[in-house]
């Protein structure tokens, strides 16, 4: 029996392992379905390229998508520890405003949640208005040498977009140069950044390989979880809490396996209704990203750096290419406040290829 039960190691999860076993009389187990983080590309930034439809992704791809020619749009998702934090592209950007704002939940306005972006930032920039040091989460520029992405955002500039040196700070629209969430040049994920330094904690218990199946109930309670590792059914029970942080996928999922959903839908997979809510599995917001490839005759491309030779140097030496923050990507962010964002990413190769379909791909 744990205090905490908590399902999924990804970026709340690691935080909130970490921060409740804080308190030695406080018992936390955290369950992960993925591997230990251990993937030398989860902690190399360029590796993250390589990472999809590994063991570490959930592989999940969209239903056909009735404005993208019918095509499914693969939806990658972090499974390791760490989950897609481990994964993601690195880059530290709050939300809007208008985003928490527009939610209209009490304690999750922006005026709330700015205070905690403060505490979690360690901004290698130094404290601002906008920015905070001492916290636990690094917040970095990126180390790319490449020149093409300088010379991308002066183009957007010439373009006419205004030019944006911080999109965390007083503007959001513009063209620049992302800050990451890196260390001396490597992925600085919710796990290494706060459920490594509590690893050694008697009080947590951290369970790698574990799929959580069912959430358990008596009456209208949560009182465990049921789970498989290796095949072996279990049941792990919390004295306090279970805490779902599965993501915005399994999440959901998790709780109408559980009898959390909308009745018609549970009845016809023949799961027994806990509590009709219709509003489960619903309304999901996403951001798709497209990408544009394109050719260029100067040997500027950071994919050479993915050579397992370039990788193996990423181990020695900090200024390695692989560990120059994110590919040559630039963001563009020309959203209204209220829209979705949306992103334009680019990435320049230097070999010649064949022209296909622009591909759409939703993180
Ligand atoms: C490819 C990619 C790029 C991204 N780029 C950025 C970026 O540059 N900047 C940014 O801010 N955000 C980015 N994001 C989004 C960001 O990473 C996520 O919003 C954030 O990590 C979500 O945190 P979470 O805790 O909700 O879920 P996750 O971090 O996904 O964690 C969920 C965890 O629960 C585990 N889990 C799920 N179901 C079960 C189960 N049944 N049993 C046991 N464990 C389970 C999963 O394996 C996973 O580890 C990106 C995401 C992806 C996938």
């Amino acid at each position: 029996m744990y205090d905490y039960v908590i399902v999924g190691a990804g970026s709340a999860g690691c935080v909130l392992a970490g921060r409740l076993s804080e308190d030695p009389d406080t018992s936390v187990l955290l369950l992960e379905a993925g591997p230990p983080d251990t993937n030398q590309n989860i902690h190399v930034p360029l590796g993250y390229l390589q990472l999809a439809r590994t063991e570490v992704d959930w592989d999940y791809n969209s239903a056909p998508e009735p404005n993208c020619g019918g095509r499914r749009i693969g939806l990658p998702r972090g499974r390791v520890l760490g989950g897609s934090s481990s994964v993601n592209a690195m880059v530290y950007i709050r939300g809007n405003r208008r985003d928490y704002d527009e939610w209209g939940v009490p304690g999750w306005s922006w005026d709330d949640l700015f205070p905690y972006f403060l505490k979690a930032e360690d901004n290698e920039r130094g404290a601002s208005e906008w920015h905070a040091v001492g916290g636990p989460l690094p917040v970095s520029d990126q180390r790319s040498g490449n020149t093409i992405s300088p010379a991308f955002v002066e183009a957007g500039v010439e373009a006419g977009l205004a030019r944006n040196e911080d999109f965390n700070g007083t503007e959001q629209d513009g063209v620049g140069m992302y800050q990451v969430t890196q260390r001396g040049g490597m992925r600085a994920s919710a796990a290494v950044s706060y459920l490594h330094p509590a690893m050694q904690r008697p009080n947590l218990t951290v369970m790698p390989y574990m799929l959580v199946t069912r959430l358990l109930f008596e009456g209208t309670r949560a009182v465990g979880v049921e789970a498989s590792q290796l095949g072996q059914l279990q049941e792990l029970r919390a004295e306090r809490e279970v805490i779902l942080c599965g993501g915005a996928y399994n999440s959901p999922q998790l709780l109408m396996l559980s009898g959390i959903g909308p009745a018609e839908h549970l009845t016809m997979r023949e799961i027994e209704v806990l509590l009709d809510q219709p509003a489960v599995g619903e309304n999901l917001g996403d951001h798709p990203a497209t990408y544009t490839v394109f050719t260029t005759p100067e040997p500027e491309s950071l994919l050479a750096a993915l050579e397992p030779a370039a990788m193996a140097e990423a181990n020695t030496d900090r200024n390695s290419p692989a560990k120059r923050g994110r590919a040559c990507s630039i963001p563009v962010s020309t959203r209204p406040a209220s829209a979705r964002s949306w992103r334009i990413t680019t990435r320049a190769i230097t070999a010649p290829i064949t022209p296909s379909t622009p591909s759409i791909s939703s993180r």
